[in-house]
């Protein structure tokens, strides 16, 4: 028996020893000695105390605790990891206290196990080994209960079966594991109880079964088995079987030691479920990130879900995703669904049946059969149950996944966590793919913008309408993937005719319309224009709208959606820029429309600078056409003289036309010694943009000969941005010649006026004399007939002629003298002036009954030319006393003034007057404007020749009936004394 123990104890995995309440060791098993690397004598009759410090940490964790134990005779718990516990054996024991330390460490394969027995402290430390006799026994006898209190104190199950297999020694644990506590066990084989112990007859069984292969090995085997407890719920164990032989090699019995690792197994089981869920997750997550679209990616994770093993045992299932209206869902995707199912199912409100619940709730609902809220029930229906898991961005429910379990599954937390874990990936999936697929649209929006521009900007600046659109409407076409793409020019409802200057389209969907070709205006088109104008939006044309423009003018004969808008060029009438699907019923998405709204867009600013380029070109044309017939030489340049333009006449002159013509400055056509003359003034231009300026040159003509011109320029800033000057230079070579002609012209007339001038002085004075003789032959005569009255006045009468002849020839002289006379400057005595005139009058008839004042400032000097001043002063005086009015008060007044600047002389009468309209012709040569005083006409004219050679200033101011004021101011040469 003793030995059988010792083997039980020797195999058994616990380390296990005895120790006295004063630390002496006086057993310990073999996994003990292995532990502290000592032999079992070494280790016999040490204190535990006495182990160095890291063995009493190894065995213990903690020698604290050994001591509290140690010390302590009758604790009871210390902490979760080290316990007491008082236990009782069977009676012949009984007067044995034993208390019984468990240390478990966390992973469950390290365990201490005390048994301290009061009456061993009778074998001390240095106890004799050498034993025999009586005592020997007695000690066996001891060896023996000691053992087998150990065995009974054991947790483990320990069963021996003899070679038979017959069951000889169990303790209490293998008693209760295999409920044997009221059945006669012992001697029985485990076939034999598998007939008695009915609740576990294939535990029995399966004991007989694996008893066997341990005897087949020959040696200790290691297993699993387990066994259920009354309640069903199975007990997994480790069990150790180990065959022991007789020397004859018989088998002798067969040890077999259980221990219980249910809670290990269930976590082991749990960590493996959850490495499982964790795998399908996995998975699944790795799913969500690859590149397919989002029905790709449920059909697959719904794949996983199913066939994951873990939760659904029906293989079926679906993902429904919530629709715009956020009310309903859509079956997306499914696995092994009836097919009654994918019409019934296609689409669940929210509220209705598993899912719509689950979905209105926004939480996950389990149901084991086909109840009441199951609503879409179909006649054949297999009983089953659901998992529905609702799943969510931001608070609203995305969709909701929904598997089949069989009748009767149980609700599992973990299975619901799973299920939701997947919710969350379908979401983060939808959510992102949702997003990358906005981004994606924004690159795509960005490139074709850019696309655009780049086309845009590089035909706009070919001036090339007809490229541009041509590339742009290839360019959309590309872009949209459209059919056909096209522009409409006039968009305008009013007009009677349009037409279609520009279309792209697919090969197979070319379009009937020519292009260019006017149509005229029906109602559908007129809507169209109408709509499109109405909005700065783009509008989109499907069926039933376009039947009616097909039949109307087959325009849309191929066409089944349209996208239009229309484009305002701020020249001219708008255009209508025009996508078409002809290859199906398309839906154009809002992310399009923004599109073809921001082309439309970008097009029309450009159109609008082509439209402008094309109006400058024309403008530019009429502009070069009437350079063409100026008669002027044309030409722009820059400033440093490089020609940009230059008319025919300008080639002409220049030869710039002919061939081998090499000057391409203006400066080459300039004679050298001007070159820098004209750089200096393009230098000022360039400077200060002055204003255009009139200058003469001389240019050189293709044949190198120099010829006069005129130019004037202004400056301009070219296309490419370069300033520049346009120059006008019109040839002055006929001005020029006719210039000296008259230079030469009037030179010879100045001769011939002097000489005419001297010929009228000289025959004024020669017929002078003769009617000085004859005046006076008139008196002599005069007094020979005196007394006959008839003859005497025929006397008086030619007197009166030659008297007047004489005052026209003396004004001649007058006048003549003016003209050839050099000006003479003298200071003058005006009050001597005035008075030799006052007498100079004194025969003009009426002198008397003119009062005559004067008011003469004579303090500074006037220096002036003493003839001409007395011709004016005498003339004004003469013209005042003729035209006074015969009124008794009529007067004269005379007034001189004088500075250093100028001498003022007025001359004021009351006389009768000169109409205003006459002011300017009394001045002039033989004007009269009365006939009733005589006079020669010459009076004024004479007084203005004077004055204007002294360079001064006549005034007048007259009223008729009123008299009038002549004001003189003729410089004071102060500065010319003397000349
Ligand atoms: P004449 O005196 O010989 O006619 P004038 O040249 O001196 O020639 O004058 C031209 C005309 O101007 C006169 O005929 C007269 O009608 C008008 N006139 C000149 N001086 C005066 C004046 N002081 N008052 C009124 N009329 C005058």
């Amino acid at each position: 028996m003793n030995k059988f123990l010792s083997k039980i104890v020797y195999h058994l995995r616990d380390e296990l020893y005895i120790v006295n309440r004063h630390g002496v060791i006086s057993y310990f098993n073999h996994t003990r000695s292995e532990l502290f690397g000592l032999s079992l004598a070494e280790m016999n009759g040490r204190c535990i105390l006495d182990f160095p410090i890291k063995y009493s940490n190894k065995l213990l964790g903690q020698d604290s605790l050994l001591n509290s134990f140690l010390l302590s005779t009758d604790s009871t718990a210390i902490n979760n990891e080290l316990f007491f516990e008082n236990v009782t054996i069977s009676e012949h024991l009984a007067n044995m206290s034993i208390r019984f330390l468990g240390i478990e460490k966390k992973e469950g394969f390290f365990q201490v196990t005390f048994a301290i027995k009061e009456n061993i402290k009778q074998f001390p430390p240095d106890e004799n080994k050498q034993e025999n006799g009586p005592e020997l026994k007695r000690k066996s006898q001891m060896e023996d209960d000691r053992l087998a209190t150990l065995i009974e104190t054991l947790p483990d199950a320990v069963f021996l079966k003899d070679g038979e297999g017959r069951w000889e020694i169990i303790n209490t644990a293998a008693l209760k594991i295999f409920r044997l506590e009221n059945i006669d066990w012992k001697g029985k084989t485990d076939i034999e109880l598998a007939e008695i112990n009915i609740p576990l007859r294939n535990e029995h069984l399966f004991c007989s079964v694996s008893d066997q292969l341990t005897w087949d090995k020959g040696e200790m085997t290691k297993g699993e088995e387990h066994v259920p407890d009354i309640y069903g719920m199975l007990h997994f164990y480790e069990v150790i079987k180990v065959p022991l032989y007789h020397e004859n090699k018989a088998r002798k019995g067969l040890l077999i030691v259980g221990r219980e690792f249910t809670d290990r197994k269930v976590l082991e089981n749990e960590h493996k479920n959850d490495q499982l869920i964790q795998e399908q997750l996995n998975k699944i997550l790795k799913i969500s990130l690859e590149d397919y679209s989002i029905k790709e990616c449920l059909d697959h994770i719904l794949n996983v879900v199913i066939n994951s093993g873990f939760v659904n045992l029906l293989n079926q299932g679906g993902i429904f995703l919530t629709d715009e209206s956020g009310q309903v869902l859509n079956l997306v995707s499914q696995l092994n669904l009836p097919e009654v199912l994918s019409g019934m199912c296609a689409s669940v409100p929210f509220g209705r049946c598993v899912c719509g619940k689950a979905a209105q709730s926004g939480k996950t609902i389990h149901i084991d059969c086909v109840n009441e809220i199951h609503e879409n029930k179909y006649p054949g229906i297999k009983p089953h149950g659901h998992y529905s898991v609702p799943f969510f961005s931001h608070n609203e429910v995305l969709g909701v996944l929904v598997v089949y379990l069989e009748e009767g599954h149980k609700f599992n937390q973990k299975e619901k966590g799973f299920l939701e874990s997947v919710g969350d990936i379908i979401s983060g999936m939808i959510i992102r793919k949702n997003a990358e697929m906005q981004v994606r649209e924004d690159i795509r929006f960005l490139e074709s913008i850019d696309r655009i521009s780049n086309i845009l900007q590089e035909k706009s600046a070919h001036e090339n309408l007809f490229e541009m659109n041509r590339e742009i409407l290839n360019a959309i076409l590309e872009i949209f993937g459209a059919d056909r793409a096209r522009f409409v020019y006039p968009c305008d409802p009013e007009t009677k005719f349009w037409r279609i200057p520009y279309e792209c389209s697919k090969e197979e969907f070319i379009s009937p319309l020519q292009r260019d070709q006017e149509y005229e205006m029906k109602p559908g088109f007129r809507q169209v224009f109408k709509n499109c104008l109405e909005t700065n939006e783009p509008i989109t044309f499907e069926p039933p709208l376009l039947p009616e423009l097909d039949a109307e003018n087959k325009v849309f004969s191929l066409a089944r959606s349209c996208l239009s808008i229309a484009i305002r060029p701020r020249k001219g009438k708008p255009w209508l820029l025009g996508l078409q699907q002809c290859s199906s019923n398309r839906v154009w998405t809002n992310n399009e429309k923004k599109l073809f709204k921001k082309i439309a867009e970008r097009y029309s600013f450009s159109l609008d600078s082509l439209l402008l380029l094309d109006e400058l070109k024309k403008s530019e044309a009429e502009y070069r056409s009437l350079t063409e017939t100026a008669r002027d030489i044309i030409v722009s340049y820059t400033l440093e003289g490089n020609v940009k333009f230059i008319n025919t006449v300008g080639q002409l002159f220049f030869g710039a036309g002919d061939p081998g013509h090499k000057q391409k400055n203006i400066f080459d056509y300039v004679p050298a010694d001007h070159v820098e003359e004209i750089k200096k003034v393009f230098a000022r231009l360039k400077e200060g943009g002055m204003p255009s300026r009139l200058f003469e040159l001389k240019l050189l003509n293709h044949n190198r000969e120099m010829v006069d011109f005129e130019l004037s320029s202004s400056l301009t800033r070219f296309e490419d941005g370069e300033m520049g000057l346009i120059s006008v230079i019109r040839n002055i070579t006929e001005r020029k010649l006719a210039e000296e002609k008259l230079i030469q012209q009037n030179e010879e007339l100045q001769v011939i006026n002097s000489e005419l001038d001297r010929f009228v002085y000289s025959a004024s004075h020669d017929l002078r004399a003769p009617l000085t003789s004859v005046l006076g032959l008139i008196n002599i005569t005069k007094e020979v007939i005196a007394g006959n009255e008839e003859a005497e006045s025929y006397m008086e009468m030619m007197e009166g002629s030659i008297l007047k002849l004489d005052k026209v020839i003396k004004s001649i002289i007058e006048y003549s003298r003016n003209n050839r006379t050099q000006t003479k400057f003298e200071p003058l005595d005006m009050q001597l002036i005035y008075n030799n005139a006052i007498e100079s009058v004194q025969y003009i008839e009426g002198w008397d009954k003119v009062n005559k004042y004067a008011e003469i400032n004579n303090v500074h000097p006037f220096i002036s030319d003493k003839v001409r001043i007395t011709t004016i002063v005498n003339n004004l005086i003469t013209n005042a006393i003729k035209f006074r009015r015969d009124i008794s008060d009529s007067f004269i007044k005379f007034s001189f003034n004088v500075n250093d600047r100028e001498g003022v002389i007025i001359i004021e009468d009351n006389g009768e007057g000169i109409p205003e309209d006459k002011f300017g012709l009394i001045f002039e040569m033989f004007y009269r404007n009365s006939n009733t005083v005589e006079g020669t006409g010459l009076g004024l004219y004479i007084v203005k020749q004077n004055v204007t050679k002294l360079q001064g200033t006549i005034e007048l101011k007259s009223e008729m009936g009123k008299g009038s004021s002549f004001t003189i101011r003729i410089p004071n040469n102060l500065n010319n004394q003397g000349i």
